[in-house]
């Protein structure tokens, strides 16, 4: 059948009311056979990615240059290396992590062996969105077969060069009895979502996380949601403005604003809003030069129905820099605007492109009622040369992760979780966190045979004798 052949719905059990029925079935048949279990078989296939990466790197970036003018710099870093350095970590590690824990036990288990065995979960759905097209499944598709699972990859039909590149490229390499990749719009992916799996993890928005929570809670099934919002970031009176210029612009206008971590606005009084104009307007020269759309260091938006959303978005406060925008290219300008509103348009949902708004606030009281009021973010970002300012800003609020004095820089450590709280998501992963996601705690205690006489004191009839026990 079509297992891993990536060209959709698999035929055999399938019916044009289930048409992956046949592929989940077969999926789970293989998982039921226990052939993912061992490490030496999760192992061959981590080091299977790992030789996708190696092969296909040029192709990935062409394709993702494609989708979106990805910069190759940019590509290269976010979609080969971190998903590298994932499996390095996991192939390193993963010996350690499957083992039995052993736990403490009481008086009365004490001949008795009493564990934590981390049970995969079965067959696992993996849904990601079209930004980071390929490291949104890869990173947790490593965590999946770390540990043991089966597994069906929904990669985003937006990223159309990548989705394709994929699905004709990844099934090569992995063992198709245990692993598809299914192409698949919003028609097909419901359809997708009507089988029962053991765990669904999705990358995408809170609109869409609803619905696959609401498809999952049919069968009961456990989720992570990984999605987005706006991620506020405050800019104290005190600190070094060229510097968090530099340090914001980078994480504002990186894959041209799409990423789900950015920082969406900025929080600061109207001195430092006066401050950071110039300072911001020097790093977006540095970076681009004066004409950034002849920049190859600049994306363009991935497609025309998003490029018409974001370029709505410029009509809030005052365009202080950039506003340039190019509909045929789908080119946005690297853009600043002033003097926000929050009922401005740019406030009411996550940007995700690359305009950087300013919100005046009086001072981090204000910032921090400001970001209190609102929906809990993916990250919150503080800059500040005072230490205590950054802690308050910490202490005081609520996000899924947080960086002090710089943007994104977080998720480069894979000994940190990732993942949103509230309207930002649900569940963590990278690394060990990525392993754990995907594994069942399987609270597991082995009786010895012996010490009959002790046991019996627990056996009706309760004699009173034993209740006084
Ligand atoms: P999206 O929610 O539109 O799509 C994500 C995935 O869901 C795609 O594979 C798509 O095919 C599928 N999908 C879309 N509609 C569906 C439906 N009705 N039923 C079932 N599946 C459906 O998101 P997107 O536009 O691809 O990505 C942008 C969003 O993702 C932003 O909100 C961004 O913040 C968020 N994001 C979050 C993270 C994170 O790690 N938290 C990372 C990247 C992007």
């Amino acid at each position: 059948d079509g297992a891993g052949s990536g060209k959709g719905p698999a035929s055999g059990s399938a019916s044009s009311e289930n048409p992956y029925a046949g592929l989940v079935s077969h999926l789970r048949a293989a998982w039921l056979s226990g052939k993912t279990r061992p490490l030496e078989y999760r192992t061959a296939q981590l080091e299977a990615l790992g030789r996708f990466l190696d092969e296909k790197k040029q192709e990935i970036l062409e394709a993702t240059a494609l989708d979106m003018g990805k910069p190759s710099t940019e590509a290269y870093f976010t979609e080969i290396l971190l998903c590298k350095n994932e499996l390095h970590d996991t192939l390193n590690n993963l010996c350690c992590w499957m083992k039995d824990e052993r736990v403490d036990k009481n008086l009365v288990t004490q001949l008795d062996s009493a564990f934590i065995r981390k049970d995969p979960y079965g067959v696992v759905l993996i849904i990601a969105p079209w930004n980071y097209p390929i490291h949104l499944f890869l990173v947790p598709l490593i965590g999946a077969i770390a540990a043991g699972n089966c597994v069906i990859i929904k990669p985003s039909e937006i990223a159309k060069n990548t989705e394709k590149l994929v699905a004709e490229t990844l099934p090569c390499y992995l063992d198709s009895d245990c692993f598809a990749v299914v192409t698949a719009g919003v028609e097909e992916t419901t359809k997708l979502l009507e089988n029962k799996f053991d765990y669904i993890f999705f990358t995408g928005s809170a609109t869409v996380g609803r619905i696959i929570m609401e498809a999952a809670a049919k069968h009961l099934t456990p989720v992570t949601l990984e999605l987005g919002g706006k991620n506020p970031c405050y800019v104290s009176d005190t600190c070094d403005v060229q510097n968090v210029a530099r340090r914001v612009a980078w994480g504002r206008f990186f894959n041209a604003g799409q990423t789900c971590l950015a920082p969406d606005y900025l929080l600061c009084t109207l001195e430092m809003q006066e401050k950071l104009m110039p300072a911001l307007r020097a790093a977006i020269v540095e970076f681009f030069g004066s004409n950034p759309k002849e920049s190859p260091d600049f994306g363009r938006i991935v497609g025309d129905k998003q490029f018409r959303r974001i370029q709505a978005l410029l009509c809030s406060g005052r365009v202080a820099i950039g506003g340039q925008t190019d509909e045929k290219e789908r080119y946005i300008a690297p853009t600043v605007l002033a003097d926000v509103l929050p009922s401005d348009p740019a406030m009411q949902e996550e940007i995700f492109g690359p305009i950087l708004p300013i919100v005046v606030v009086a001072n981090m009281d204000e910032a921090i009622d400001f970001i209190n009021a609102r929906p809990r973010p993916l990250a919150i970002y503080a800059f500040s040369c005072d230490c205590k300012v950054v802690n308050q800003v910490l202490e005081r609020t609520s996000s899924g992760g947080f960086c002090g004095n710089d943007t994104l820089m977080h998720v480069t450590l894979s000994s940190l979780p990732f993942g949103g709280i509230g309207n930002s998501g649900l569940g963590k992963y990278h690394g060990k966190f990525t392993f754990d996601t995907f594994t069942h705690q399987r609270g597991c205690l082995h009786r010895n045979m012996g010490l009959e006489t002790l046991n019996s004191l627990r056996y009706p009839p309760y004699t009173p004798q034993k209740q006084g026990l």
